[in-house]
C-alpha cells in the first residue's frame, strides 16, 4: 500500500512546493515563501528539531514559547493514547462534564492565587483572552454599569488575533488586516519599554512612570467607561519587554483605584518561563481578577487554554444568574485536559521549574555577556526569556530603520549555524524549553554570538 502519511518519502522541495500549493501559514508574506519556500520539519527530541534535509536545529524559541517540557515525552503521548480510547470527546455544554477537566480546573486553581477560584477552558491563547474580554463585560454587565466598556491594552502587546484579541494586541498591523472589523471600545498606553522610552530615569523610576500612562488613559476616557486593563507581566512577541520591578504594584493600585478590572495574560509567561509557575508570581502580581493561559500548559501536546476568574467575577458571574453565552465545542476537551494534568504533574515531579530557577543566572549571564558586541544596544533576561537589541548605535541609542530587516537577517544567520532564534523587529528573543540544560545553554549562547557576528560582517560589507 502506498503511503499516505506525512512519513512518506518526498524531498525537502517536493514537500515546499506541495506546502506552496496548499498551505496558508500563520503570519505570513504568501509571495516571499512561495520564492523561499518553508523549512519542514520532520521530528525533534529534546531541545532540537531536524528537518527534511536532516539538518539538526536548537529550538531556541520551544517552539512558539509553548514546548516547556521538551519534544518526544512518551508519557505524555501515553495518557493522550489512553484518554482517547477511554473518552474521545465530551461536550460540556448540556449540563455535561468529564473527570479530566474537573481535575484540572481544580489543579489550576491550586496553583494559582488563592482568590482565583473558576476556570473556563478553550483552545488557544486567543480564545482564552476573548473569554477574559467576554467575562469582563458580562461582570459589569450583571452589576449595573453597561458603560465601563473599554478595554486598554499596550502598544506592541499581543493577545491574540481574532477580531477581538487582535484589536487588543497593540500591533497596527494586525490592526489594518481587520480593518473596520476591529472593536471600537480599545484603547492603547504605551508599554514600559525603558530602553526605547525612557528620558534618562533609572529603570525603576520609569517603571512608575509608565504606569501612569494607565492612570492618565484611564482619566481621559472617565473610570466610569474602563472595563479592564490587560496586560502580560513581561511583553513577550512585542519586542521581549521585561517591565522594571517597580510597574506592576502601580498598575495593580491604579486598577483598584478606578476599579478597573486587570486581566494578566499568561500565555507565554505561564508554567515556569521566569522560574516561578506564573510570572504574576514573580512579579508579586497578585491583586488582579482574569488570567489568560495556554500554551506550556500542555507543552503544546494538545491545543489547551483557560481563562480562570477571580471569586470576585465568578461570585458575580453566578450568582446572578442568567446564561453566559460563549464557549467552545473543545471547552474541557477530555484529552487536552489530560494532557495538561500530566504535563503539570512532571513539571512538579522533574522540579522544572526550580530548574529554570536554578539556571536562570547562568542564563542572565550569557545573555549580559553579549552586551559588549558591537551591535547590541540592551540585553533583557527573566528566567529563560531574553531579549538582545540590535542597534546601529549604540552611544547614541540609535535603532535601525525597520526596512533594513536587521533582526531578520540575524535569525536567519543563526538558522544557518543550527538555532532557531526569532527576531520581533530587531529584538532576537529566546526562550528554550525549561528543559534545556548548563552545556545546551553554552551551545545556545555560542551560536547566538555567531549569528551576531555574521550579521555585523554582513552590515559592515553592506556599509
Ligand atoms: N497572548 C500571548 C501573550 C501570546 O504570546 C499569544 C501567542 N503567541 C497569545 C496570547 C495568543 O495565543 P494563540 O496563538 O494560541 O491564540
Amino acid at each position: 500500500m502506498a503511503e499516505t502519511g506525512p512519513q512518506s518519502s518526498r524531498s525537502t522541495a517536493q514537500w515546499q512546493r506541495a506546502d506552496n500549493a496548499h498551505y496558508l501559514h500563520p503570519f505570513t508574506d504568501y509571495k516571499a515563501l512561495r520564492a523561499e519556500g518553508a523549512r519542514v520539519q520532520e521530528r525533534a527530541q529534546g531541545i532540537y528539531v531536524w528537518d527534511t534535509d536532516g539538518r539538526r536545529i536548537i529550538d531556541g524559541l520551544a517552539g512558539l514559547g509553548c514546548v516547556a517540557l521538551g519534544y518526544g515525552r512518551v508519557e505524555l503521548a501515553r495518557v493522550a493514547a489512553r484518554e482517547m480510547e477511554r473518552l474521545s470527546f465530551c461536550q460540556s455544554f448540556f449540563r455535561t462534564s468529564n473527570r479530566a477537566a474537573i481535575e484540572l480546573a481544580e489543579r489550576l486553581v491550586s496553583l494559582t492565587p488563592k482568590h482565583l477560584t473558576h476556570v473556563f477552558f478553550a483552545s488557544s491563547g486567543s480564545e482564552a483572552n476573548e473569554t477574559c474580554m467576554k467575562l469582563a463585560r458580562r461582570h459589569w454587565d450583571l452589576m449595573g454599569k453597561p458603560e465601563k466598556r473599554i478595554f486598554i491594552a499596550r502598544a506592541n502587546a499581543y493577545h491574540g488575533s481574532t477580531i477581538a484579541t487582535g484589536g487588543l494586541s497593540g500591533i497596527p498591523d494586525i490592526h489594518a488586516c481587520a480593518g473596520s472589523l476591529t472593536l471600537a471600545q480599545l484603547e492603547h498606553i504605551e508599554a514600559p519599554y525603558w530602553y526605547r522610552h525612557s528620558n534618562g530615569e533609572d529603570a525603576e523610576a520609569f517603571g512608575v512612570t509608565a504606569a501612569g500612562w494607565l492612570e492618565e488613559k484611564i482619566l481621559a476616557v472617565g473610570a466610569e467607561h474602563v472595563a479592564a486593563f490587560f496586560a502580560e507581566p513581561i511583553q513577550g512577541a512585542g519586542g521581549a519587554i521585561i517591565p522594571p520591578r517597580s510597574y506592576w504594584p502601580e498598575i495593580q493600585r491604579i486598577c483598584r483605584k478606578y476599579d478597573v478590572l486587570l486581566a494578566v495574560d499568561e500565555v507565554v509567561s505561564g508554567f515556569g518561563r521566569t522560574g516561578r509557575w506564573f510570572a504574576s508570581d514573580y512579579f508579586g502580581i497578585s491583586d488582579f481578577d482574569l488570567m489568560a493561559v495556554a500554551k506550556g500548559i500542555t507543552s503544546a501536546y494538545f491545543p489547551l487554554s483557560a481563562a480562570l476568574a477571580s471569586n470576585r467575577l465568578a461570585d458575580v458571574l453566578i450568582d446572578k444568574g442568567g446564561e453566559f453565552y460563549h464557549g467552545f465545542t473543545n471547552s474541557g476537551h477530555p484529552v487536552g485536559c489530560a494532557v495538561a494534568l500530566e504535563n503539570l504533574r512532571l513539571l512538579e515531579e522533574e522540579r522544572v521549574i526550580e530548574h529554570v530557577a536554578e539556571l536562570a543566572p547562568l542564563f542572565a549571564d550569557h545573555v549580559l555577556s553579549l552586551a559588549d558586541h558591537a551591535l547590541v544596544g540592551d540585553v533583557r533576561a527573566c528566567g529563560f526569556f531574553a531579549g538582545i537589541q540590535l542597534v546601529r548605535d549604540k552611544a547614541k541609542r540609535e535603532f535601525f530603520p525597520e526596512e533594513a530587516l536587521v533582526g531578520d537577517h540575524c535569525s536567519r544567520a543563526a538558522l544557518e549555524r543550527g538555532l532557531a532564534l526569532r527576531s520581533i523587529g530587531d529584538t532576537m528573543a529566546l526562550m528554550p524549553p525549561l528543559i534545556i540544560s548548563a552545556p545546551e545553554l553554552d551551545e545556545m549562547f555560542a551560536l547566538t554570538r555567531a549569528a551576531l557576528d555574521a550579521t555585523a560582517e554582513a552590515i559592515l560589507v553592506a556599509q
